[in-house]
This record gives C-alpha cells, structure tokens and sequence, in this order.
C-alpha cells in the first residue's frame, strides 16, 4: 500500500511554510484528506516529518557569534510549548495531529554555542599563542606538489590581461587571513567556491586565472578532521570550524594565526570555507545523541565531504614565482540561483 497523502500546502495559514510544502510534497488531483483541496501540492507522513524539521527546526537556526543551534525542536514525548504567530499557532496542530509530536524549545548544548575552552582561548589575546603551538602540531601538513591547477578570481581588474593583476593583493588587510605587510593570494580548487567568496555581482566584470604550482608548496591542512581523545567542549578541531564559519568578528584572531603559520615556514593554509554550509546545505554541528557527527567514525568521510576547502598562499606568489598563471579567462555569470528556505519570524 502506498504512503497515502494526509495533507496538502493548502492546509496550511503561514505562507513560508506552504511555500516550502510545496517544494517538498507531489502533485496529483485527489482531493486532499485534510481540507478537501484539489489544487494543494500533496504530502505523505514523511514529507510531512522533513517539511517539519525543515520549517521549525532548520528555520531557527541562531548563529552566536561562534557556532549555531536550532531553537526549536520537535519530539513525541513532549506537548507543544513553543508560542509562534497566530497562524502558525494553527498549522502546528496540524503536525501535532498527524505525526503526534510537540514542538518545544531546544536547549543547545553550550558547546554548540561555542563553549569551547580552545575557542575561548583564541578569543583571548594572552592564550591564543599556546592554541597556535596545537593547532601547527596537531593538524597534518601536506604538499601541493608541482603543476598542480586552482583557480583565482578578480572582479573589475584594471588590466584583466595582466598576470600580476592575479597575485596577492598589493593593499593587503581586508580579509580572513592578510594583514598589513602579510599579504595573502586566495584561490580555490573549487571555481564555485571562488565565486562565491569573491561575493560576485552580475555587474561585475569577472576574470578567472587558472593558476599553476611551479614547485612543491608546504600548506598547514585546517579542513583535516583530526583525531582528538577529548570531549566536545575540549576539541581543537570544533573550535577550528567555528572559527572558520564565523563572521568578521573573528578576522583578528584568524590574521594572528596566519601570520603565526607563516612564521613557522609553511607556505599558506588550507582552510574551510565560509560557504560550506551554504553550498552543502546541511545544519551547522549536526549532532547524533547530542554527539557531534564529527566525533563518530561512522560520520567522518560525509563530514570531511562537505568541507570546502580553500587556499590561501601566503606573500607575493606570483612576482616570487611559486605559481605562475597558466591561463585567463573572462567569466560570465549566466544566472544567480538563490537557495532559500523558510522559517518562524518570531519565537516565544
Ligand atoms: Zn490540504
């Protein structure tokens, strides 16, 4: 017997969730068991369960200043004790009555929120020195050998023809990891990724090189799940993580650890990218059990899966002939597709 449809997007008041019920359910013309429509997009119990975590559950993610949870959650052991909108209210008896679950405030646990001792210490000017020593010890080195190809973006370049157009920027100190005196190239192996951190427009003029390793270059891999013994509120690598996928707030401490990296002799860094969660589309710090998925073996190659990896080459590279460009193009961007998703507005 097939999974029959219980409701249908016309079922519901809030105009984000049936929009989104609509991206999830199928389409036929029987009238829908719930409000007698026809025309609603149809959902059977499962679709029902992912338009649910979808909406309340992914809708409220909150992002702290490091790290990100959902203030919602949903279970079957629990009655219903999140106050929403008026028509939410209303949709909400719609889930409660055909999956049986409550829908309540989620407490994070903190390390999600970043509670996380080597976090904290790189937040502190006077400790970040020690987790710098760790994070060169405990994370794997690896070689960017000879003629490998990634990809650099320039938007607007004065002479797009022009190889040193593709260098480091000569007035370094606006990114993650370049500061004054400390300029940095960043590319890419991914030229998806490139365009996305380069936060291109449609009206930018938009150049790619394809650049090329001229000699093995020595990186520190940062995207590298590496091995701990220790619990989340301990761990190295969540604390790199959330350093990554923060915003500008946590520039100073990312430009200190690229210049500490520098200093220790290695050529540039591999870093996750800001996109990743983005472009993979998965909840932030997915936990198992409360157990973060990048502690269980069963989760790490999907966990290394959905880093992306980004490439930052520190100095002059070019001018100092560690990378040549290999080739130019001019990049035009067909169209720009928004991914989107809704949730609650307001949460009580
Ligand atoms: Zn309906």
């Amino acid at each position: 017997m097939r999974n029959k449809e219980k409701l249908c997007s016309e079922c519901f008041t809030d105009q984000g969730l049936k929009l989104l019920a609509e991206r999830i359910g199928i389409e036929n013309s029987e009238n829908c068991l719930n409000c007698s429509n026809s025309n609603g997009i149809k959902l059977d119990i499962e679709q029902i369960e992912t338009l649910a975590y979808r909406f309340f559950v992914v809708g409220s993610i909150f992002k702290p200043d490091y790290g990100a949870s959902p203030l919602i959650q949903f279970n079957k052991h629990q009655k219903t004790s999140v106050k929403l909108s008026d028509s939410l209210q209303k949709d909400i008896k719609l889930f409660e009555k055909e999956l049986g679950i409550g829908f309540f405030h989620y407490g994070p646990r903190l390390w999600m929120i970043g509670e996380i001792e080597p976090l904290k210490e790189l937040q502190n000017k006077k400790t970040r020195k020690s987790i710098f020593d760790r994070i060169v010890n405990e994370f794997p080195t690896v070689l960017l050998k000879e003629n490998e190809l990634f990809y650099r973006i320039r938007t607007n370049p004065k002479k797009p023809t022009n190889e040193t157009e593709y260098d480091s920027s000569p007035y370094p100190g606006n990114g993650r990891l370049d500061s004054e005196n400390h300029p940095v190239l960043y590319g890419s192996q991914d030229l998806e990724v490139c365009i996305h951190e380069c936060r291109v427009t449609v009206e930018d003029e938009i150049y790619v090189a394809t650049l090329k390793t001229n000699k093995t270059l020595k990186l520190l891999d940062l995207t590298e799940l590496i091995d701990e013994d220790c619990t989340e509120f301990e761990s190295l690598d969540l604390s790199i993580q959330m350093l990554f996928l923060a915003s500008k707030h946590s520039y100073e401490i990312t430009k200190d650890l690229s210049l500490f990296i520098k200093e220790k002799g290695f050529d540039g860094i591999i870093y996750p990218s800001f996109f990743s969660l983005v472009r993979t589309g998965k909840i932030p710090f997915p936990t198992v059990y409360g157990i973060s998925t990048r502690k269980i073996p069963q989760y790490k190659e999907f966990e290394k899966s959905s880093t992306i990896r980004n490439l930052a080459l520190f100095g002059n590279p070019v001018k100092d002939k560690k990378i040549k460009v290999k080739n130019i193009n001019k990049l035009g961007l067909n169209r720009i597709i928004y991914d989107y998703q809704f949730g609650p507005a307001e949460i009580n």
